[in-house]
Protein backbone atom coordinates (compact mmCIF):
# COMPACT_ATOMS: atom_id res chain seq x y z
CA UNK A 1 0.00 0.00 0.00
CA UNK A 2 2.43 2.60 1.07
CA UNK A 3 4.87 2.15 -2.22
CA UNK A 4 1.82 2.38 -4.38
CA UNK A 5 0.91 5.67 -2.51
CA UNK A 6 4.16 6.80 -2.82
CA UNK A 7 4.83 5.81 -7.24
CA UNK A 8 1.45 7.77 -6.96
CA UNK A 9 2.90 10.69 -5.58
CA UNK A 10 5.86 10.42 -7.45
CA UNK A 11 3.87 11.04 -10.51
CA UNK A 12 2.11 13.46 -9.11
CA UNK A 13 5.70 15.43 -8.41
CA UNK A 14 6.70 14.72 -12.06
CA UNK A 15 3.90 16.19 -13.45
CA UNK A 16 4.16 19.16 -11.02
CA UNK A 17 7.47 19.72 -12.41
CA UNK A 18 6.44 19.10 -16.45
CA UNK A 19 4.07 22.04 -15.50
CA UNK A 20 6.64 24.25 -14.05
CA UNK A 21 8.56 24.15 -17.33
CA UNK A 22 5.10 24.25 -19.20
CA UNK A 23 4.49 27.74 -17.11
CA UNK A 24 7.60 28.75 -17.80
CA UNK A 25 6.99 28.29 -21.85
CA UNK A 26 3.33 29.73 -22.04
CA UNK A 27 2.66 31.49 -18.42
CA UNK A 28 1.87 34.15 -17.50
CA UNK A 29 4.47 36.43 -15.11
CA UNK A 30 2.04 35.90 -11.89
CA UNK A 31 1.92 32.48 -12.79
CA UNK A 32 5.88 31.96 -12.69
CA UNK A 33 5.99 31.84 -9.26
CA UNK A 34 7.82 28.85 -7.42
CA UNK A 35 6.16 29.54 -4.00
CA UNK A 36 2.92 28.59 -5.80
CA UNK A 37 4.72 25.17 -6.79
CA UNK A 38 6.25 24.86 -3.51
CA UNK A 39 3.30 24.95 -1.30
CA UNK A 40 2.05 21.99 -3.87
CA UNK A 41 5.58 20.17 -3.23
CA UNK A 42 5.51 20.59 -0.07
CA UNK A 43 1.74 19.05 0.56
CA UNK A 44 2.74 15.90 -1.99
CA UNK A 45 5.72 15.39 -0.01
CA UNK A 46 3.93 15.55 2.98
CA UNK A 47 1.60 12.86 2.00
CA UNK A 48 5.00 10.60 1.14
CA UNK A 49 6.15 10.95 5.29
CA UNK A 50 2.45 10.31 6.71
CA UNK A 51 2.83 6.93 4.50
CA UNK A 52 6.09 6.45 6.09
CA UNK A 53 4.69 6.75 9.46
CA UNK A 54 1.59 5.02 9.51
CA UNK A 55 3.55 2.26 7.64
CA UNK A 56 5.71 2.25 10.80
CA UNK A 57 3.17 2.94 13.38
CA UNK A 58 1.32 -0.33 11.75
CA UNK A 59 4.06 -2.74 11.88
CA UNK A 60 4.26 -2.25 16.16
CA UNK A 61 0.46 -2.18 16.33
CA UNK A 62 -0.51 -5.17 13.78
CA UNK A 63 0.13 -7.92 16.62
CA UNK A 64 -2.20 -6.05 18.78
CA UNK A 65 -4.69 -8.65 20.48
CA UNK A 66 -7.64 -5.91 20.04
CA UNK A 67 -8.56 -3.31 18.01
CA UNK A 68 -8.64 -1.20 21.16
CA UNK A 69 -5.07 -2.03 21.60
CA UNK A 70 -4.72 -1.34 18.08
CA UNK A 71 -6.13 1.68 17.85
CA UNK A 72 -4.34 3.06 21.04
CA UNK A 73 -0.53 1.09 19.95
CA UNK A 74 -1.33 2.98 16.70
CA UNK A 75 -2.12 6.24 17.70
CA UNK A 76 1.02 6.35 20.42
CA UNK A 77 3.08 5.33 17.45
CA UNK A 78 2.05 7.92 15.22
CA UNK A 79 2.62 10.86 18.06
CA UNK A 80 5.93 9.16 19.09
CA UNK A 81 7.66 10.48 15.52
CA UNK A 82 9.23 13.25 15.48
CA UNK A 83 7.02 16.08 13.33
CA UNK A 84 8.43 15.91 9.74
CA UNK A 85 9.30 19.26 7.89
CA UNK A 86 8.80 18.69 4.13
CA UNK A 87 10.13 21.89 3.88
CA UNK A 88 13.40 20.65 5.18
CA UNK A 89 14.09 17.47 3.46
CA UNK A 90 16.91 17.27 0.72
CA UNK A 91 14.08 15.71 -1.71
CA UNK A 92 12.37 19.46 -1.34
CA UNK A 93 15.06 21.38 -2.17
CA UNK A 94 16.46 19.58 -4.89
CA UNK A 95 12.96 19.56 -6.66
CA UNK A 96 12.54 23.35 -5.91
CA UNK A 97 16.10 24.09 -7.31
CA UNK A 98 14.83 22.09 -10.61
CA UNK A 99 11.36 23.88 -10.39
CA UNK A 100 13.15 27.39 -10.27
CA UNK A 101 15.99 26.88 -12.80
CA UNK A 102 12.67 25.62 -15.31
CA UNK A 103 10.55 28.77 -14.21
CA UNK A 104 13.28 30.97 -15.08
CA UNK A 105 14.68 29.83 -18.30
CA UNK A 106 14.63 32.14 -20.88
CA UNK A 107 12.65 30.26 -23.81
CA UNK A 108 12.59 32.20 -26.32
CA UNK A 109 16.21 31.99 -26.36
CA UNK A 110 16.10 28.45 -26.18
CA UNK A 111 14.16 28.45 -28.76
CA UNK A 112 15.97 30.91 -31.24
CA UNK A 113 19.28 28.89 -30.92
CA UNK A 114 17.87 25.64 -32.50
CA UNK A 115 16.29 27.69 -35.05
CA UNK A 116 19.72 28.01 -35.96
CA UNK A 117 20.52 24.84 -37.97
CA UNK A 118 24.06 25.33 -37.47
CA UNK A 119 24.25 25.79 -34.18
CA UNK A 120 22.16 23.25 -32.99
CA UNK A 121 23.79 20.76 -35.45
CA UNK A 122 27.06 21.58 -33.64
CA UNK A 123 25.52 21.38 -30.27
CA UNK A 124 24.13 17.58 -31.11
CA UNK A 125 27.54 16.77 -32.31
CA UNK A 126 29.22 17.82 -28.95
CA UNK A 127 26.82 15.88 -26.69
CA UNK A 128 25.74 12.77 -27.43
CA UNK A 129 21.55 12.11 -26.37
CA UNK A 130 22.52 8.46 -26.00
CA UNK A 131 23.37 6.92 -22.44
CA UNK A 132 26.37 5.30 -22.89
CA UNK A 133 25.53 2.60 -20.66
CA UNK A 134 22.42 1.02 -22.62
CA UNK A 135 23.28 2.81 -26.20
CA UNK A 136 19.41 4.22 -26.09
CA UNK A 137 18.18 7.42 -26.39
CA UNK A 138 18.16 9.25 -22.93
CA UNK A 139 14.76 10.87 -21.50
CA UNK A 140 16.38 11.92 -18.10
CA UNK A 141 19.69 12.99 -18.62
CA UNK A 142 21.97 13.20 -15.58
CA UNK A 143 25.27 15.31 -15.76
CA UNK A 144 28.54 14.19 -13.73
CA UNK A 145 29.90 17.43 -12.65
CA UNK A 146 33.31 16.06 -12.62
CA UNK A 147 33.72 15.43 -16.79
CA UNK A 148 30.92 17.01 -17.62
CA UNK A 149 29.27 13.72 -19.75
CA UNK A 150 25.67 12.91 -19.66
CA UNK A 151 24.13 9.72 -19.11
CA UNK A 152 20.41 8.28 -18.21
CA UNK A 153 19.50 8.87 -14.80
CA UNK A 154 17.87 5.36 -13.65
CA UNK A 155 20.68 3.09 -15.34
CA UNK A 156 23.88 5.40 -14.05
CA UNK A 157 22.23 5.13 -10.23
CA UNK A 158 21.27 1.05 -10.78
CA UNK A 159 24.83 0.48 -12.60
CA UNK A 160 26.43 2.50 -9.58
CA UNK A 161 24.83 0.45 -6.64
CA UNK A 162 25.57 -2.58 -8.58
CA UNK A 163 29.82 -1.90 -8.68
CA UNK A 164 30.14 1.42 -6.59
CA UNK A 165 33.46 1.10 -8.71
CA UNK A 166 32.47 2.68 -11.56
CA UNK A 167 33.77 4.98 -13.72
CA UNK A 168 32.32 7.12 -16.12
CA UNK A 169 31.87 4.64 -19.08
CA UNK A 170 32.53 7.21 -22.08
CA UNK A 171 35.41 6.08 -24.15
CA UNK A 172 38.27 7.67 -23.29
CA UNK A 173 37.17 10.51 -20.67
CA UNK A 174 39.99 11.26 -18.71
CA UNK A 175 37.83 11.61 -15.50
CA UNK A 176 39.45 8.66 -13.14
CA UNK A 177 37.38 9.02 -10.43
CA UNK A 178 34.53 6.46 -8.81
CA UNK A 179 31.16 7.91 -10.06
CA UNK A 180 29.33 8.89 -7.29
CA UNK A 181 25.41 9.84 -6.87
CA UNK A 182 27.08 13.62 -5.53
CA UNK A 183 28.79 13.70 -8.47
CA UNK A 184 24.93 13.75 -10.49
CA UNK A 185 22.95 16.68 -11.36
CA UNK A 186 19.64 17.39 -13.16
CA UNK A 187 20.03 19.37 -15.80
CA UNK A 188 16.58 21.08 -16.82
CA UNK A 189 18.07 23.00 -19.88
CA UNK A 190 19.32 19.99 -21.21
CA UNK A 191 16.71 17.55 -20.72
CA UNK A 192 14.50 20.09 -22.40
CA UNK A 193 16.44 20.20 -25.37
CA UNK A 194 16.27 16.64 -25.60
CA UNK A 195 12.98 16.83 -25.43
CA UNK A 196 12.05 19.38 -27.84
CA UNK A 197 14.06 17.05 -30.68
CA UNK A 198 12.40 14.21 -29.75
CA UNK A 199 9.10 16.41 -30.83
CA UNK A 200 10.18 17.71 -33.85
CA UNK A 201 11.19 14.81 -35.16
CA UNK A 202 8.22 12.56 -34.14
CA UNK A 203 6.11 15.56 -36.28
ZN1 LIG B 1 33.21 11.37 -18.35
Amino acid sequence: MAQLINTKVDEAIQSLIKTAELTAQYGGDEQKNPEIFGKILEQLIGVKNDVKKADKAFSTAKDKQSIAQFDQTFASEINKQPKSKAKNSDEYKRIMDEIRTLLSMNYEAVASTSVVEGDDYQMEMEISDIDPLTKRRMTHPVKNTVCGHYYEKSTILESIQVNPRLRCPIAGCGNNQFVQKAHLIEDPVFRMRLQRRNENEQN
